[in-house]
């Protein structure tokens, strides 16, 4: 057989019958009467028989033993007229299954409308050939094939040889490493995104440590989370100073989710003071805190700081969402949540620390070191409104004395009167302050100098009516001296407006206190 090819063979094995028959059809006439000529013949036709016989011999054995399937068809008709056991073997259709019927009239090509047009198209190329067809074998498991077919002629006959190579395995490696491929573009897809993320909470946590207000805070954590969970409805809810109920102090998406104001009891995460998720809202235990429902699933996660509860964040789920999805989105409101509430937590901390350095302990008013900071503020905002403004210092007359009679803690408490008394008789926008021992400072913004005299007159007198109570005893009449100056007349800076108002308290008391004295340049008026 030598190393010829299939279509080698093939061919050689057509020439041959084509020099035989030639042979049988001039052999009778020439050989008449010419005895050599005859022998001669006799013999080139018996090797030329011998040829064909061992041709086909070989060729038959590589159709045997073809490690590919090989079909025969008429090329007229369609017709199968042999098929190799490979192809046997391959398909599991037997023999007399294939003889005879037309390709696409045995089980394996099941679009059979496709197979009668590559069968005409065959006819008129006489080559055809698909890189990957799949075939249905008789017990129904799917093979790939390498189909290759080409028409030649045999005795005058067209034959078409159909070559079919299984290459199931080598389908399956490249379907293993398409998937693999795919997985690893997911992986990398998924890891971009959460690099992203990351990226964006580490942003939002930067900006939450430079924020001065819990306002400033909010809003933060809104335009992150909006960047974050993108078509998305989400709120942060803050726990209300009295423990009782939560308010809900910023919100993203196309529509708040939260009510603005619900109890502990609505939200399940906040009962059992862990993350409450809900897949699937038809079977699950729903939150009462939503304006509308989400309908694909939410998230709710207490913002627990130190076993005390900050809040809420609640977020709902995307329309699209696997299991995996959710299960990373999950974790990273949990990071966030963490993020979220150090921050509050710290926020409520300074404004903590803050109440507590410009508050006096004793009374609740502002304390001296609020006013340094404050009063330069209130001045320049006056000065450049051309705007009034009155500055006044109380005094309690005698004090001393009522410590010395009733004691240190009756003192207290009268001065603790006394701060809710001022409290009580001033405008939102003016600011009172503990100075000193018993020494009050009032700065009226906005008042000149009459009007604020006379606002310091009913205070004064206010004071007086004051029923002070210690245990049993009445402190009994507690009177104060009022001094008054105005800017920008009496002092520009708050060093000035000070020294005037306390050089006219001081003048009160000379003139026998329990009155209010107005600080004037050359003589201090003053009523009372
Ligand atoms: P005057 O009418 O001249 O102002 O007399 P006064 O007794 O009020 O003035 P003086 O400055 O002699 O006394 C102020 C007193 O205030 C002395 C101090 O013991 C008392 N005092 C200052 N701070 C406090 C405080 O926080 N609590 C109490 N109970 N007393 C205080
Ligand atoms: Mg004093
Ligand atoms: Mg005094």
């Amino acid at each position: 057989m030598g190393n010829k090819t299939k279509s080698e063979l093939v061919a050689e094995n057509s020439s041959l019958r084509a020099r035989l028959a030639k042979l049988e059809s001039q052999s009778p006439k020439r050989s008449l009467g010419k005895g050599t000529q005859f022998t001669k013949a006799m013999a080139e036709r018996k090797r030329a028989q011998q040829a064909l016989k061992d041709s086909e011999v070989r060729y038959r054995r590589l159709f045997e033993t073809a490690k590919d399937g090989i079909l025969l068809l008429n090329a007229d008709t369609g017709q199968i007229t042999d098929v190799n056991p490979f192809l046997v073997e391959l398909l599991g259709y037997t023999r007399t299954e294939f003889l005879g019927k037309k390709l696409w009239e045995i089980g394996p090509f099941k679009d059979i409308a496709a197979s009668q047009i590559a069968f005409r198209e065959l006819q008129k190329k006489q080559y055809i050939r698909y890189d990957e067809l799949p075939l249905e074998t008789k017990n129904g498991r799917r093979s790939d094939v390498e189909f290759v077919s080409n028409v030649y002629q045999v005795n005058g006959h067209k034959v078409i040889q159909c070559n079919i190579r299984d290459i199931t395995e080598r389908v399956k490696a490249k379907d293993t490493i398409r998937k693999a491929n795919q997985d690893l573009s997911l992986m990398v897809t998924e890891l971009q995104k959460h690099e992203r993320e990351m990226r964006l909470v580490n942003r939002m946590i930067d900006l939450l440590q430079t924020c001065k207000t819990v306002d400033e805070a909010h809003r933060v954590i809104a335009l992150a989370a909006e960047e974050l969970f993108p078509g998305q409805r989400g709120g942060l809810a803050t726990m209300h100073a009295s423990g009782q109920y939560l308010e809900t102090v910023a919100w993203w998406g196309s529509e708040p989710l939260l009510e603005s104001v619900f109890s502990l009891e609505d939200c399940w995460a906040m009962r059992r003071g862990q993350l409450h998720w809900v897949e699937n809202p038809g079977t699950s235990v729903m939150c009462r805190h939503f304006v509308r429902q989400p309908e694909t699933g939410y998230l709710c996660l207490p913002l627990v700081v130190q076993g005390e509860t900050m809040g809420l964040f609640c977020l709902d789920a995307p329309a699209e969402n696997s299991a995996e999805q959710s299960s990373s989105r999950n974790q990273l409101v949990v990071t966030i949540g963490e993020g979220i509430k150090v921050s509050l937590s710290n926020l409520k901390l300074r404004d903590i620390l803050r109440e507590q350095a410009t508050r006096d302990p004793l009374t609740g008013l502002f304390n001296r070191r609020y006013l340094h900071d404050t009063l330069p503020r209130e001045l320049n905002r006056a000065l450049r409104h051309n705007a009034p403004m009155c500055l006044a210092m109380l005094d309690l007359d005698h004090f001393k004395h009522i410590n010395d009679t009733f004691g240190h803690e009756a003192g207290d408490l009268l001065l603790r009167e006394l701060g809710r008394a001022l409290r009580d008789n001033v405008r939102k926008s003016d600011i009172v302050c503990r100075y000193g021992g018993e020494e009050f400072v009032l700065v009226l913004p906005d008042s000149r100098l009459e009007d604020g005299r006379k606002h310091l007159e009913k205070i004064r007198t206010q004071v007086k009516e004051l029923p002070v109570r210690y245990g049993e005893q009445l402190l009994g009449t507690v009177t104060v001296s009022i001094g008054v100056a105005q800017s920008p007349e009496h002092g520009l800076t708050a060093d000035d407006l000070l020294r005037a108002a306390d050089e006219a308290m001081y003048a009160a008391k000379q003139a026998g206190r329990d009155c209010v004295v107005a600080y004037n340049n050359d003589r201090l008026s003053e009523t009372g």
